[in-house]
């Protein structure tokens, strides 16, 4: 028998109808390409995207129909996420640092209609004029008078659009497993696979981040993103945010240390959201101002790679909570929640240090587990590592288009790989110790990265650190760490092997250390350990 309750499809335009109502009068504050600071609240970012519907509809756009983005964070690209999948067309977010080739593939596969692009990317497209489909129009994200000269040809203005249409419109209705946004994995090696949001599991998304991280989510409330917009949804912000009434402070295009200092402390920012290099630079920036927090800042989420412990612990000495979560594109991206709750959140501050390196807990309708390379469950004890899946209703159940990456990403239970290996405890708290392409198998056994980097960068005088696998003749792989020295610092290699010495076994010991001046990033600002690979590929260990 069925219940009897009504069954209303889920809409992502209902968030921003929501917001209008609720939370009109929460701001929302950009910082400009030009410099300046425009505020705006939810009414008008509401209004502006239905007038920025209906301007779509006359461009000719329908239902399925790709739009793509190429922009910072800043108003318009969120009124673009309310705009495009309100009116059942598909917000294709384009990651800015993408190679030429894998942008060129992205355009291409996705078939993007319009191209909606930040000033700062006009070079971008310009160069890629005749690589992208000849039907591709391209709107140029500005006021008129910031309108400049380019070869884009017939380049339309985004404000003009906006002008041109009143906002006298209702999104329309259709079904909740409409698709709504579109993003392309980085793809490290091989073209970038697009994992293809619905409306259904973005509301369930949004919902699911208000609850785990209600800390960050209320009216007067403001969070930082510095996430990007074109980075698995700015980890869902775009969405949470306006149905709790949390004001957003976006950064635009300035994401140094300093600006992103100066962004917290002149509005007294709550909670800012983003990956460990950031932070590491805000930290440093914190350190040249005497060790004086920005005002207000009280929580940070960390996610997209490991946070070191020596990182928790600077940012939890000065008072600012850390919240440690793991995820993927393909998760929307929340696929466990950090947040130490009771009993944990009660422990000692040792203890509870030592849980915030863990990747954080299962979440409600999400399941995990760990399996062997024959797909064999293993136990949740904490020892047991295995290759991570998960399954569950906001979770990619496939590929857009590619049939062949579909298929291999899903198991026979219908889980999704994560290509992360990983162990889970008795109290559900996962812990990462690799992707399974950064793993470094020696002599049969894995040795973790992550924990020797953890290690690594409780020295005072390692600023960042990597530990990656080298080609070697008897064991297969060693462990090589790369440090890049703290500021007019450099660790002897006997120092550092000391200082990791009693943490890990013999044979998990790095064979050597070498130094760098600054490690290079992947497109989503993590360190590409695949750059590092290529470049120590033929390095002789000195042992
Ligand atoms: P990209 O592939 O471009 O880095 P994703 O954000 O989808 O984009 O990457 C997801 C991967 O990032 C995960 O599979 C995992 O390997 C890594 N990751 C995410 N969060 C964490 C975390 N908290 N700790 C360690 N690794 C993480």
């Amino acid at each position: 028998m069925h219940g009897m309750m009504m069954n209303r499809p889920l809409r992502i335009a209902d968030i921003i109808t929501l917001a209008e109502k609720i939370h009109p009068n929460e701001e929302i504050i950009s910082k400009t390409l030009q410099g300046t600071l425009h505020t705006t609240n939810y009414a008008e970012i509401a209004l502006r995207s239905r007038q920025m519907s209906k301007a779509l509809i006359s461009l000719g756009v329908k239902m399925g129909d790709r739009i793509a983005t190429l922009a910072w964070n800043g108003f318009r690209h969120l009124e673009l996420y309310f705009a495009i999948s309100g009116i059942g067309a598909i917000c294709h977010t384009i990651n800015p640092r993408l190679s030429s080739e894998q942008m060129t593939y992205v355009v291409n596969h996705a078939e993007d209609k319009l191209i909606f692009l930040d000033l700062t990317f006009i070079p971008i497209i310009e160069a890629h004029l005749d690589k992208f489909p000849s039907s591709t129009k391209y709107v140029l994200m500005a006021e008129k008078e910031h309108m400049p000269e380019c070869k884009i040809p017939n380049v339309i203005c985004y404000e003009d659009l906006i002008e041109k249409e009143s906002s006298d419109f209702e999104w329309p209705e259709f079904d909740e497993n409409t698709a709504s946004g579109l993003c392309y994995t980085s793809g490290t090696t091989g073209n970038p696979k697009g994992v293809l949001y619905s409306h259904r599991s973005t509301v369930l998304h949004a919902l699911i981040q208000c609850f785990y991280n209600a800390g960050s989510f209320s009216p007067k409330k403001k969070i930082l993103p510095i996430v990007p917009l074109f980075h698995a949804n700015a980890w869902g912000i775009p969405y949470s945010a306006p149905i709790s009434g949390t004001s957003l402070v976006f950064p635009g295009a300035n994401l140094d240390g300093k600006s992103v200092y100066d962004l917290l402390e002149k509005y007294s920012v709550n909670s800012a959201w983003g990956v460990p290099t950031v932070w590491m630079g805000l930290l440093e920036e914190i350190s040249q101002r005497g060790g004086k927090k920005p005002d207000g800042l009280e929580e940070m989420l960390v996610g997209g790679s490991a946070a070191a412990k020596s990182l928790i612990e600077a940012f939890e000495n000065m008072g600012v909570r850390v919240i440690h979560a793991w995820g993927m594109t393909e998760t929307s991206p929340l696929g466990t929640s950090g947040r130490l709750i009771s009993p944990f959140s009660e422990l000692p501050v040792e203890e509870q240090r030592h849980l915030q390196t863990s990747q954080g807990r299962k979440i409600f309708m999400v399941d995990l587990k760990i399996v062997d390379d024959n797909g064999k469950r293993l136990p949740e004890d904490g020892n047991n590592i295995g290759n991570l899946y998960i399954r569950g209703n906001t979770i990619a159940g496939g590929y857009y288009n590619n049939e062949e990456a579909s298929k291999a990403a899903i198991d026979d239970e219908g889980y999704f790989g994560t290509g992360d290996v990983a162990s889970i405890d008795e109290q559900g708290f996962l812990r990462l110790t690799d992707r399974a392409k950064d793993l470094i198998k020696s002599g049969g056994e894995w040795i973790s990265s992550i924990d020797l980097e953890n290690r690594a960068m409780s020295h005072p005088d390692v600023e960042n650190c990597a530990v990656i696998a080298i080609p070697h003749e008897k064991w297969d792989e060693r462990p090589l760490l790369v440090v890049v020295p703290a500021e007019g610092k450099k660790p002897s290699k006997e120092e550092l092997i000391k200082h990791l010495e009693g943490h890990f076994a013999k044979w998990q010991m790095p064979d050597d250390v070498v130094y760098e001046d600054e490690l290079p990033l992947t497109a989503t600002g993590k360190v590409s350990k695949l750059t590092l690979r290529q470049k120590y590929e033929n390095y002789t260990l000195a042992s």
